[in-house]
């Protein structure tokens, strides 16, 4: 105490005035989304978030997309990375499907956990306005499913909320930050027009969200996911012989030896950045 009272007075000897600016601790929450790797996609903050959905693009029937997508987190991974699931997409093999069968199977309770995590979950991607930040253009909003139930039923009870001209603006109240605590509530506001219009045309192309990747860029990008397991290091525990190393013929070029390749970032990739999982 002494001590704080001791500088406070060196600082106002110092000419008379204090020599430094007040920090306004709200101002980091508004800028979060200057770390995200991709400013392209809207971060929701803390409190209110008033956006306006964009019409959807001519063709379409509905101003987002719906996707299946795993997320996937294996140890030693830094961080995760989200890939479509091509068998929910389009009745294809989907590798990380199968992988979670693999891992279901060995019965322990490290694998089951990791497939769970893996399951595939619905998410959605649109394009918006960040009535906070407008100079900005068209944003991504990624969001899952219980702020779309409450986006269907602002349609079903308020109408097309997307339309420029006779749409209207929803508020988004975020509460929380954490997987588990956030919570978000949707209210719809009065009607407004959208504004430019030119935004339309500088929206981004929303099917890139729901594409599938080959299964050789799955297996690239999951790594130690689909190399052989080295047990002996990973677990020097009481697996029965032959429940540690199903042979994956297919995962047998990531065993060999090679230099990393420098990581390609992926739409993925960034939602990763911008939206934790479980969001
Ligand atoms: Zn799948």
């Amino acid at each position: 105490m002494a001590q704080q009272g001791i500088q406070k007075t060196q600082a106002q000897q110092a000419s008379g005035v204090v020599q430094y600016g007040k920090y306004d601790p709200s101002v980091s929450q508004e800028e979060q989304g200057f770390f995200a790797s991709d400013l392209d996609f809207l971060k929701l903050s803390v409190g209110d978030n008033v956006v306006r959905f964009l019409p959807p693009p001519v063709g379409w029937d509905r101003p987002y997309v719906l996707v299946k997508q795993h997320f996937i987190q294996a140890d030693g991974m830094e961080k995760g990375f989200s890939v479509v699931c091509a068998r929910q997409m389009a009745r294809e093999r989907c590798i990380i499907c199968e992988k979670i069968s693999e891992f279901k199977a060995m019965g322990n309770d490290i694998q089951y956990q990791l497939a769970e995590k893996m399951f595939a979950r619905a998410r959605a991607f649109a394009n918006v306005i960040d009535r906070r930040n407008p100079e900005l253009g068209p944003r991504i909003l990624a969001f899952g499913k219980t702020v779309f139930e409450q986006l269907s039923k602002i349609a079903a009870d308020n109408g097309d909320y997307c339309d420029p001209e006779t749409g209207f603006d929803i508020n988004i109240t975020r509460v929380g930050t954490g997987q588990q605590d956030t919570k978000y509530f949707l209210i719809p506001r009065g009607s407004s027009l959208l504004g430019d219009l030119n935004w339309i045309a500088e929206a981004t192309d929303l099917s890139k969200f729901a594409k599938i990747d080959s299964a050789e860029e799955i297996m690239r990008r999951c790594g130690d996911l689909f190399a052989p397991r080295q047990p002996a290091r990973r677990m020097p525990g009481p697996f029965p012989p032959g429940r540690q190393l199903p042979a994956q013929p297919q995962a047998q070029p990531q065993a060999q030896p090679q230099p990393r390749q420098p990581a390609q970032r992926t739409v993925a990739d960034d939602m990763n950045d911008t939206f934790p999982k479980g969001y």
